[in-house]
């Protein structure tokens, strides 16, 4: 049982690029015209599923307020202790992991039985890719067959595509990356309510983010940052030859490649960037090396089987092989 929502971001708090389209659901809504599927794509870690999990609680609320869900009553109660009856959340059960079949014949069975508080029903599934192909042939049955005041509501993070028979028999709401200035003043914000060091730098965070303001909050958390700077210190010595390829590599054993590999990305473009700038021609090894993190980084996005430490240590090697 997992309870709604997260320390980090409270359910009770909107986005603010997201409000015109919560007032868009709010009105179909409000005229009974709600999608009985609708998908919410975008970049990662922007948001989505904070908004569809804001938008369960209000179709669970009994009293919301300007439409928004209370907090209060016993059903926003329900719902944010994990405990909701008429709620199912499918997910992997580890992140980067498949959703399974299994899950998928337990969504069937679910949307099929009659709703216990004589409400809405509702199921969440996020990410939508993550599905096995099995699992999404399994998934078309029960999107195939809306019930009334059921609600199938898909989290689409764009790592990977969707089949276009779900795609195409659901409501898709595209959440592109918000507009920087208002990305900022969020992230400003929020960082203001937290402890510790109000002068963080958020444009900082932000770009290493990718403009995206919930990964940004995630890594300021987390203090990120430094540990990004402690990262960059040992690429830099790699890349001078003043530090063992193989052995630095083995420092960072269990830390996620994927993430790993972004700062790799983002510390190698930024030099790129720097030498093109300073008007230095760049010669083909370097764009060897970049098309390798680009295809490293297309292998690990497809699932396929990597062992991460051969590949951080392959990654290394061939850095230190720039200078
Ligand atoms: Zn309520």
């Amino acid at each position: 049982m997992t309870a709604a929502g997260s320390a980090l971001l409270p359910l009770n708090q909107a986005l603010p690029w997201q409000h015109e389209q919560w007032q868009q659901l709010c009105r179909l809504l409000n005229s009974d015209r709600l999608p009985h599927a609708i998908m919410l794509s975008g970049a990662e870690d922007t948001g989505k599923r904070h908004f569809a999990e804001r938008f369960i609680q209000r179709l669970f609320c009994v009293s919301p307020v300007d439409d928004v869900a209370c907090g209060e009553c016993k059903q926003c109660r329900l719902y944010l202790s994990g405990g909701h009856p008429d709620f199912k959340r499918i997910e992997p059960e580890s992140a980067g992991k498949a959703i399974s079949i299994n899950a998928i014949r337990g969504l069937s069975e679910f949307a099929v039985i009659t709703a216990h508080q004589q409400s809405w029903k509702i199921a969440l599934v996020a990410p939508v890719e993550a599905m096995t192909l099995n699992a999404a042939n399994a998934f078309l049955k029960t999107l195939e067959e809306p019930r009334e005041k059921t609600l199938l509501l898909l989290v689409h993070d764009q790592l990977a595509p969707v089949l276009p028979t779900i795609r195409s028999r659901c409501r898709v709401l595209s959440q592109g990356l918000p507009p920087p200035a208002m990305a900022r003043n969020w992230l400003a914000g929020r960082l203001a309510d937290q402890p510790g060091d109000k002068n963080v730098a958020v444009d900082e965070l932000l770009a290493r983010a990718g403009g995206r303001p919930l990964r940004a909050l995630g890594f300021a958390e987390a203090n990120t940052l430094d540990e990004i700077a402690r990262f960059e210190q040992v690429l830099k010595q790699v890349q001078k030859g003043e530090a063992a390829p193989v052995s630095s590599a083995a420092a960072f054993e269990g830390q996620p490649l994927n993430q790993l590999l972004e700062w790799l990305l983002s510390y190698y473009s930024r030099q790129l960037i720097h030498s093109a700038q300073s008007g230095k021609t760049a010669e083909p090894r370097q764009f060897v090396f970049y098309d390798l993190l680009l295809s490293t980084r297309k292998k690990l996005e497809s699932k396929t089987n990597l062992n991460p430490q051969l590949v951080l240590e392959e990654l290394f090697l061939s850095l230190s092989q720039l200078a």
